[in-house]
């Protein structure tokens, strides 16, 4: 079980006139002319089916980039097929040659492959070039590396034996294959959740989120080029009832892996439960889902933090995190200083196209994300009781982009700072100074989800009362910091409540469900 000990990927920082912010702007302009015909990928045959969708960056969305090849029914099946016959070859291979594929997949990601990632990134899902480095580069080749070592922890946890015998815990691949239902908000994301099943044995059908085929396709060419066989990993692009019609009906659908929404995730594990008695065996279910992640200051606080993790927290990757902060609670004797702080850093954030590096900001993923957020945004500037104090604009003329927005409401309970919107829009809400505690409940309460969220304050006693009183309210809690960012190996990311099941990718706990043990006691 001797593996390479893992280092997180240090991150480029793409500094003027440097050699490899040159390189990803070269490939940028270039895969932005190449009008890819992106096709599905099943038993490593490229499939065209002729009924071909558009992609266009959301920044400048009259642009077709690419097309791709829509599936049906069919395809899913023959997906399942290829899968289910590439499976008893891999499933046997020795865990060594897994795990030299996916290091090897690494490698080349930090290497040759790594300015066409980023590039797709930002091309495809409006990313600027530091976004797409932490995501598409960084957190991907991490979940390579750190995921084989998890791998042989796994592996190496065996049962006690007396004399006379020897009982051992055989880790095998489970028995059918995995479903792996991608988002778009992250490359590594997309990549990691058919990438693990598979490392520890899997097969897979992988259907990414539309918004995500770009950058999909140049996943599955770095899945080839590291030598996952063919087979292995099988990429799809169908309508999802499409997809879960054939998958959740099939005896050897063995367990999904989801990053996405809420409602969908429900309307699987109802799905799942409609079909359970017809599965060879219980299908393992993990899935990632939405979140309302907050930020709580209390009267110790240091306001420039505060303000600072507002700013990051709410509004990198125009606030399409899982993990972004999207309500924030501020006592009243900090708020004049947050306020000033945060219009002050709002005010020196760019907005625009990610290949101009100055733009921290850019579009928001589609049109219907576009609509829903201006519509949250037009009832915010009627309502009574409520305040727009930075941002409120948008303009989908050219692409579709949303000012960074902050709605001051004085009711905890107000819509959006309840309701998941998955954009670039904050809500704050003052309180009492003295009401800290009173505050964590309304924390707790006011919303289903249970994924991020961050506590500020320089007084231990605070900080003990709300990591108690918020015990269950956020999977991953950060003191003092911001609550996105979470790093593989060092922060295992994932959330319970309405927001998942807390299956914590990046670490061994998620490599846990994709496998499953034979007890052997043999006796001499
Ligand atoms: N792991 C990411 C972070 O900590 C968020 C993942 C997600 O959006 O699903 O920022």
């Amino acid at each position: 079980f001797n593996v390479p000990i893992p280092v997180n990927e240090p991150v480029k920082s793409y500094a003027p006139g440097s050699k490899e912010r040159e390189e990803l702007l070269n490939t940028y302009n270039e895969l932005r002319e190449q009008q890819l015909d992106i096709p599905m990928y099943i038993g490593g045959e490229e499939v065209r089916s002729g009924k071909t969708g558009t992609i266009a960056p959301p920044h400048d969305h009259q642009r077709v980039i690419a097309t791709y090849h829509q599936g049906d029914a069919s395809h899913v099946q023959q997906a399942i097929d290829a899968a289910l016959a590439a499976r008893e070859q891999w499933a046997n291979m020795p865990w060594e040659s897994r795990a030299a594929i996916f290091l090897k997949a690494a490698d080349l990601l930090a290497g040759p492959f790594r300015a066409r990632m980023n590039a797709a990134t930002m091309l495809g899902q409006s990313k600027n070039a530091f976004q797409a480095e932490i995501d598409a580069a960084c957190e991907l080749i991490d979940f390579f590396k750190f995921n084989v070592k998890y791998m042989t922890d796994i592996y190496k946890m065996q049962p006690e034996s007396l004399p006379g015998m020897w009982n051992r815990l055989e880790h095998r691949p489970l028995e059918g294959f995995v479903f792996a239902l991608t988002p778009f908000n992250f490359t590594s994301i997309a990549a990691n959740l058919p990438a693990a099943p598979a490392l520890m044995g899997n097969v897979v059908v992988w259907k990414p989120a539309n918004t995500q085929i770009y950058s999909a396709k140049v996943i599955m060419d770095l899945f080839k080029a590291a030598g996952v066989p063919d087979g292995v990993i099988n990429l799809v692009y169908v309508d999802g009832p499409v997809a879960g019609d054939v998958i959740f009906k099939h005896r050897d659908f063995s367990g999904i892996h989801f990053t996405g929404s809420t409602g969908v995730f429900n309307h699987i594990w109802k799905t799942i439960g409609e079909n359970v008695g017809n599965y060879r065996n219980y299908p393992r279910i993990v899935g990632e889902t939405g979140g309302k992640d907050f930020i709580v200051a209390h009267k110790s606080a240091d306001a420039k933090e505060v303000a600072v993790a507002i700013t990051r927290g709410a509004f990198e990757y125009q606030g399409q995190k899982c993990s972004a902060a999207s309500r924030a609670y501020i006592p009243s004797n900090i708020w004049e200083d947050v306020k000033a702080y945060v219009i002050e850093d709002l005010a020196s954030l760019e907005m625009g196209d990610p290949q101009d590096f100055g733009n921290f900001i850019n579009a928001v993923i589609d049109e219907k994300s576009f609509d829903k957020l201006a519509k949250y945004i037009d009832a915010a500037k009627k309502d009574k009781g409520v305040e727009i104090i930075a941002g409120g604009n948008y303009d989908k003329s050219k692409g579709y982009f949303i000012e960074p927005t902050i709605i001051v409401a004085e009711d905890p309970s107000y819509v959006t700072m309840c309701e998941e919107l998955f954009g670039p829009v904050l809500t704050l809400h003052v309180y009492d100074e003295n009401k800290f505690e009173e505050t964590l409940e309304i924390v707790d309460k006011t919303s289903p989800y249970a994924l991020t969220g961050a506590i500020f304050s320089n007084d231990r006693y605070a900080i003990e009362v709300a990591s108690k009183k918020l015990s269950h309210a956020a999977g991953n809690f950060y003191i003092n910091d911001k609550p996105t960012g979470a790093v593989v190996g060092q922060q295992p990311f994932g959330g319970s409540r309405a927001s998942g099941t807390n299956d914590k990718a990046g670490s061994m706990l998620n490599l846990l469900r994709w496998t499953t043990a034979r007890t052997i006691k043999e006796t001499f």
